[in-house]
């Protein structure tokens, strides 16, 4: 099988690897328009509900990564100068991003797949003999937008603001803090992905952005009114950039997942967004499922390509729902954090995106859900009662 795969992200790269090691005589070229060591982002988080995917998909590489992760459990949360420490949906794992696409190209490539680095495609003609043509080329996908009618492609603009920085600070454990401005809310999160550096990410809500006045600002101006507005957070560490640019982000939906043999993965089959954790583990797990179709119907694509959406669209469309709850509550933060104390605004951060119901934060939290519940007003404890 000849196989053609625009973009060595996650996406790609994890597909290539697996296709490599368990299709014997597959042919697979992969087109990344980056140079071989250069990459934007940070750290990446990397969700214990992926490892045992991982693990079971290419155990080799599964243990390079977690032997090049940082694990927490803690999760410290910020809103009105308070700060509350809770324990954290499952471990998490964060790991540079170049680390992870560092160890993905190389056994990809030990696999037998060719990486061809600084070759920015604007079409599809070089991929006419091959049998399957994968777009893992991300949110601004030229294999999307090359069918965009044919995919049903539709999207939406966020009035949230955001930036991802680096700090050259090890914070843990993460945390996310929220506060009140005279412009409006901002928050920012961050994480440690090596022993001395932290993803930073930065975010505003629509009314700050436009009373800040960021949107004017040149990059190096948005680089020093975020070290000032962040200086309690960032606690001494200094901003890192590569690529951080403030902006909206811009949620693409499909309707379809594939066009003949042309057919979509990661970012470009769905916009993650970072409130639920990171697009990389989405990725990472589309490839997975999108190999093994392949590996089950060597002979048919067709085949192949319908069992990849019929696999993993329950689980694709669980995360979409949550995503788009957790989306719809940051949208609304600066409402919810004017109403609510610490506390509750905590249990309805962690209640947001309607997958964690009070019987499992009641067991994975107990010493927070202690404090809420005795600090819930009356007319919450009845609800707490009875859904318990
Ligand atoms: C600026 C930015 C910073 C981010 N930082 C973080 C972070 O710090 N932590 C985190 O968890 N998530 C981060 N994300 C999100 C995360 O990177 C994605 O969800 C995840 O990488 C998706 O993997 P992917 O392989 O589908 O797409 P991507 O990782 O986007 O990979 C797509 C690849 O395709 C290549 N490509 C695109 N078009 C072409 C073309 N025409 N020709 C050839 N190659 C092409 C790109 O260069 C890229 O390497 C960030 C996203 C962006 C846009």
């Amino acid at each position: 099988m000849k196989i053609g795969i625009v973009g060595a992200g996650p996406a790609g790269l994890y597909l290539a690897l697996i296709l490599g090691k368990r299709l014997p005589g597959a042919s697979i070229d992969v087109y990344e328009q980056n140079p071989r060591d250069a990459t934007y982002g940070f750290g990446v988080g990397l969700n214990s509900s992926s490892w045992g995917r991982m693990r079971m998909a290419d155990e080799a590489s599964h243990d390079e990564i977690m032997r090049s992760a940082y694990f927490g459990r803690h999760q410290l949360l910020g809103h009105r100068g308070e700060r509350i420490l809770v324990e954290r949906d499952g471990y998490g794992a964060g790991i540079g991003r170049l680390t992870l696409l560092g160890i993905l190209k190389r056994h990809a490539e030990a696999a037998g797949a060719r990486i061809h680095y600084d070759v920015r495609l604007e079409g599809l003609d070089r991929f006419a003999d091959c049998d399957l043509v994968v777009g893992s080329d991300g949110s601004n996908s030229i294999v999307r937008r090359a069918h965009e009618a044919e995919f049903g492609t539709r999207s939406r603009t966020l009035t949230n603001r955001m930036a991802w920085y680096g700090s050259d600070r090890h914070y843990a454990p993460p945390f996310l803090i929220f506060k009140k401005t005279e412009f409006g809310y901002f928050w920012s999160v961050g994480y440690a992905h090596t022993e001395l550096t932290s993803t930073f990410v930065a975010e505003c809500d629509d009314e700050a952005w436009r009373r800040s006045g960021l949107g004017e600002m040149s990059h190096d101006e948005q680089v020093a009114f975020s070290t000032a507005m962040f200086a309690e957070e960032l606690d001494g560490g200094n901003l890192i950039t590569n690529n951080s640019i403030w902006r909206a982000l811009t949620m693409v939906e499909v309707d379809n997942w594939s066009v003949g043999n042309r057919v979509l993965i990661g970012d470009a089959l769905h916009s993650p967004h970072p409130t639920i954790g990171s697009g990389t583990r989405m990725a990472m797990d589309d490839a997975v499922t999108l190999a093994f179709s392949i590996i089950e119907n060597p002979n048919d694509v067709d085949a192949a390509l319908a069992t990849f959406r019929k696999v993993r669209e329950p689980a694709k469309a669980k995360l979409v729902e949550a995503r788009d709850r957790s989306i719809a509550w940051y949208e609304n933060v600066g409402e919810i954090a004017d109403r609510l104390e610490p506390v509750p605004f905590v249990f309805d951060f962690m209640m947001r995106t309607g997958r964690i119901g009070l019987d499992r934060l009641r067991s994975e939290f107990p010493d927070f859900m202690e404090r809420y519940g005795h600090l819930a007003p009356p007319d919450d404890a009845p609800s707490l009662a009875l859904a318990g």
